[in-house]
């Protein structure tokens, strides 16, 4: 088992002393290989739509990333709040008393995730997150990325690059489902860029000014999910969480919702 290194990432992300301890779900050169095909894709298909412009452009990448952010909140409201598969040891893990850099934890948690597939591993990691959220911001882009988003989203950059080389899908289309792809499949890489630790100052251009400008939601206004585990679940831009929060309202009234989903039994 490899334990990665401490410091900072070449993307200013410093890493956690361990990465993920139990056997991963993703290794971590298909993440690599995922990451260098997915975003070339992404830019080419861009610039072969560039060569010709049209007005619908614009506000079709507006709608492309209102649904990136969209699908970031309707995800994490599913996840936090579907029930964990009990009796397998997971509330041991989540209400553990001592140090979570521990050995101790480390083997329990090693033990307990062979125990479970890779889609209740991306539920309790939705759950874990709650108790000890700084511990996202921590992680390495690598990491973050390693999200199946990353691999959904994939084959449909890689789609979309074959419809736009044969031009076959019409200008406005192509950017709003190449923006919708981006923010999908880095949501994850989005959602811990709000729980670095980390002076204003020190925030890197490219995270700093699309919040100024409001493309990217602040680590302030995702401090109000954390607060209350009731509402704000987007994590990309946040311009969908109005609605997200009717929605889950909704769903609450009608009693789709529990609480007890929150936490693993
Ligand atoms: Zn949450
Ligand atoms: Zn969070």
């Amino acid at each position: 088992m490899r334990l990665a290194s401490s410091g900072r990432s070449r993307y200013g992300l410093r890493r956690l002393p361990s990465q993920r301890l139990y056997p991963p779900s993703t290794p971590v050169i298909a993440t690599r290989i995922a990451l260098l095909l997915f975003l070339p894709s992404l830019a080419l298909s861009l610039f072969w739509l560039g060569a010709r412009p049209d007005w619908g452009m614009a506000p079709a990448a507006v709608v492309g990333w209102y649904l990136a952010d969209l699908l970031s909140g309707a995800t994490h409201m599913y996840l936090d709040y579907r029930p964990c598969i009990p009796g397998v040891g997971l509330d041991r893990l989540f209400f553990y008393r001592g140090s979570r850099g521990s050995a101790d934890y480390a083997a329990l948690k090693n033990q307990i995730m062979a125990r479970i597939g890779p889609f209740e591993r991306l539920v309790f990691d939705f759950k874990i997150h709650h108790p000890q959220p700084a511990a996202l911001g921590r992680r390495s882009f690598l990491y973050l990325a390693r999200s199946p988003a990353l691999f959904i989203a994939l084959p449909l950059a890689l789609a979309l690059n074959v419809a736009c080389w044969a031009g076959k899908v019409p200008g406005w289309l192509g950017v709003g489902a190449a923006v919708l792809l981006f923010g999908g499949g880095l949501a994850q890489y989005f959602h811990g860029t709000l729980h670095r630790e980390e002076a204003p100052w020190d925030t890197p251009w490219f995270l700093a000014l699309p919040r100024r400008l409001g493309l990217l939601m602040t680590p302030e206004a995702h401090e109000r999910h954390h607060a209350t585990l009731t509402r704000d679940f987007s994590t990309t831009s946040g311009w969908s969480n109005p609605l997200l929060n009717l929605v889950f309202g909704a769903l609450r009234r009608r009693g789709m919702i529990s609480p007890a989903g929150l936490e693993p039994t």
